[in-house]
């Protein structure tokens, strides 16, 4: 039984800095997904990354052994590449990048960077070496500068501002009145979508990790917003390996190559006119947004 013997406000203010700091734990597991299960292996030595190739080879997993989500998936993405990954909800995209991330173990086959399986490598290394823009990027409560410098550990404030910069947010910070030092978050500055999605860009800036992950980073925005933050994610993936995940096709358009996944099988790959050469899954998807598209333009047109 543990006695109270402190003032009640005093108790108050802790209560809620705990409560704050699970809030902020929380969503830390969200945005990594984290299940605690997967360990570093016994002398598991840091991933040396030369150039960030990533190799699918005949990749197999499931999150219940009943259910396979990848059957087999074979993929390199060849260093300083961007591949694309697109295809129907639920078919496996987003759960490439956790294997990749290893937040699980593929049950079959491997998954390797510069020649090393992920599982002999610590995770802290692999973890070092990849960027995640995710759909929604989480915000802690706390400063803009802190928000951004959180990419790494010890980041100066140039390079804060130099992220901020080329994910064109510096210019929208500047002209709060507290700058940098800025609440944002539950408890502070709510930011759009888009604001957010360019602190997200300059956290990964200033973590200048070799391999980016985008899944789905600019979905939850409107299509102007979205275009917008195109130029600063190309920007940003010149020089490293990327893998992206979208679900509107014109942002992937320009990828070196383009994967279609469909019930966690490679179905089609290709450059984007080579695809569309081929008329098949993806030239159905895409020939589908473009008429979406041109309804939306249509409807807009008749307002
Ligand atoms: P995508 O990103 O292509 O939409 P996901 O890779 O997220 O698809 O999911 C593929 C399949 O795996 C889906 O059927 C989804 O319901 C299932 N799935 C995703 N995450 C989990 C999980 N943590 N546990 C069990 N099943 C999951
Ligand atoms: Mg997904």
């Amino acid at each position: 039984m543990i006695q109270i013997t402190m003032p009640l406000n005093f108790l108050g203010t802790v209560y809620r800095e705990i409560r704050q700091a699970l809030i902020d734990m929380g969503d830390m597991f969200d945005l990594l997904e984290q299940p605690a299960e997967v360990q570093d292996r016994p002398g598991a030595k840091p991933l040396v990354v030369s150039g960030g190739e990533i190799v699918l080879d005949r990749v197999e997993f499931g999150y219940d052994p009943e259910r396979p989500i990848l059957a087999g998936v074979s993929l390199t993405v060849p260093a300083g590449k961007t591949v694309a990954i697109v295809g129907s909800s639920g078919s496996g995209k987003s759960t490439i990048g956790r294997l990749l991330f290893r937040f699980y173990d593929v049950t079959g086959g491997a998954l390797r960077i510069d020649g090393q399986d992920v599982r002999d490598v610590t995770q802290d290394s692999l973890h070092e070496a990849i960027g995640v823009v995710p759909q929604d990027t989480v915000l802690f409560n706390d400063t803009i500068r802190y928000n951004i410098g959180y990419g790494r550990e010890g980041a100066s404030e140039d390079e804060i501002v130099a992220a901020a910069k080329a994910a064109s947010i510096h210019d929208f910070v500047s002209q709060l009145p507290q700058g940098y030092d800025t609440q944002v978050g539950e408890r502070g500055l709510k930011l759009s979508g888009g604001e957010k999605q360019r602190v997200g860009i300059a956290r990964t800036l200033v973590k200048d990790p070799p391999i980016l992950l985008l899944d789905e980073a600019t979905s939850a925005l409107d299509t102007d917003t979205e275009r917008e933050i195109q130029a600063e994610l190309k920007a940003m993936g010149r020089g490293r390996t990327v893998i992206t995940i979208a679900h509107r096709l014109s942002t992937i358009a320009d990828a070196d190559r383009i994967v279609v996944l469909e019930k966690g099988e490679i179905v089609e790959s290709g450059t984007h006119d080579e695809l569309l050469a081929h008329a098949g899954r993806y030239a159905q998807l895409w020939h589908r947004q473009e008429a979406e598209e041109d309804g939306d333009d249509a409807a807009v047109a008749a307002e």
